[in-house]
């Protein structure tokens, strides 16, 4: 049988100054989905144009090609839980964000977590709550769109919605109102509240069906199934999904039940109910760094003090809903820890169970089909925006190795050039 020969020719018209095109060649491409050797990455202006046989990619004119020895390829990664106006509670404590710091005073931080961010390979973020900031994610988001500040691609909630009397910042007299963390919302309400965030730039609607509640700070179930389902209606009739912060069963189970796309944090899950979430749809995003910093903060070494309760149950549910085949995304809950240190949660996760490969789908197609951007990133696909990380060594293997970033591209433009390649 004769061999096929396929030469794809990879120009760029050198008549429009504009444009860019890079030839990326690394040792591994990992597509999102699977492991990949031998072939190169075409990128032309902002998208992916050709994935093949790197001997059978011939470049001619302005295409810039970089030879990445050693270096695994892989979708930019995309953090599916985070806060960038906060930072971590180490330094200021979350009560004292939201009350004493000044909007324009996070905003500033926030650029700079923008920044980090994308620099450390994760081109999008879910970004699940200002936090007392209003609608700055919106306008953060706009910022990077428009090219005033590098950033990660945001998807924003904006305020997110808690219930009368269950959210925070809280243990002051009763004769004060408190400026609070999230928008407060009840009954019929409801859908005028998710119809005003939508209107101001959520691009997802974020409820709290549970929350610490009460002078004992225990963790209650808030809104009612009838409520929750509101918002999930109300919602959908404009094409945006609704993602729940619940830590308790019967609050999961409500959200669930509700039609939420997404659990966050997820502690108190029993196997039936994350039976339930394989069974409904609904994927679990677990945030195993934030618990984990949080107990550090308060003084737990890792290592030689015994794990706090937090951290077990923790352990314990993420387990769980592993063994449940709940689908997992990759989400840390980054700004109460380091923004730009996302890789922290992938690293637990791995830890805790879940193959690195798994961890890296889950970061990646995982991450963007269950947040409705499958169709622009988080795949290694010709059409889909050109967003590539290049790291040294192979993450499928160690996943640590995601902390060596040699390349960043966000929309087809280079943000970070370890190689130092000379763009033409
Ligand atoms: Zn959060």
């Amino acid at each position: 049988m004769k061999a096929l020969l396929v030469f794809v020719i990879l120009s760029v018209p050198c008549y429009a100054q504009k444009e860019t095109g890079y030839l990326l060649q690394p040792d591994r491409v990992f597509d999102g989905e699977k492991l990949l050797t031998g072939v190169s990455v075409f990128v032309h202006n902002d998208k992916i144009v050709a994935i093949g046989p790197t001997a059978g990619m011939k470049p001619t004119g302005d295409v810039t090609v970089i030879k990445l020895p050693g270096c695994t390829l892989l979708p930019g990664l995309i953090e599916g839980h985070s806060h960038l106006l906060l930072h971590p509670y180490n330094e200021t404590s979350w009560n004292d964000q939201v009350m004493k710091e000044s909007d324009a005073y996070r905003v500033a931080r926030a650029t700079v977590h923008a920044s980090k961010t994308l620099m450390a390979g994760f081109t999008t973020v879910r970004d699940l709550g200002s936090e007392g900031a209003g609608y700055a994610d919106v306008g953060l988001k706009m910022a990077i769109e428009d090219g005033v500040i590098p950033g990660p691609r945001m998807i924003v909630a904006g305020r997110a919605i808690v219930a009368t009397g269950s959210y925070g910042p809280k243990g002051f007299d009763t004769d004060f109102t408190v400026m609070l963390g999230a928008e407060p919302a009840d009954g019929n309400n409801l859908m005028q509240v998710v119809r005003d965030q939508i209107g101001k730039g959520a691009d997802v609607v974020k409820v709290y069906a549970d929350y610490r509640w009460g002078i004992r700070d225990e963790a209650r179930p808030s809104f009612s199934i009838d409520e929750l389902k509101l918002i999930v209606e109300t919602a959908a009739s404009s094409g945006r999904s609704v993602v729940a912060h619940a830590s308790t069963a019967e609050g999961m189970r409500r959200a669930i039940m509700a039609g939420v796309s997404t659990i966050e944090h997820g502690d108190g899950g029993t196997l039936e109910i994350f039976q339930l979430m394989k069974e409904k749809g609904v994927a679990l995003c677990p945030t195993i760094s934030a618990g984990y910093a949080i107990a550090q903060y308060k003084g737990w070494q890792a290592g030689t003090l015994p794990e706090p309760d937090g951290v077990k149950q923790k352990r314990t549910s993420y387990q769980a809903a592993i063994q449940a085949e709940v689908k997992i995304c990759a989400g840390g809950d980054v700004g109460v820890f380091a923004h730009g240190d996302n890789v922290r949660e992938l690293e637990m996760m791995t830890e805790y169970g879940m193959m690195a490969d798994a961890v890296l789908r889950s970061a990646t197609s995982v991450n963007a089909d269950v947040f409705g951007i499958g169709n622009l990133t988080g795949r290694i696909k010709e059409n889909l925006k050109a967003d590539i990380l290049v790291v040294q060594g192979d993450p499928t293997k160690n996943i640590s190795d995601l902390r060596n970033v040699r390349v960043v591209l966000k929309d087809g433009i280079l943000y970070r050039n370890e190689p130092g390649i000379k763009t033409k």
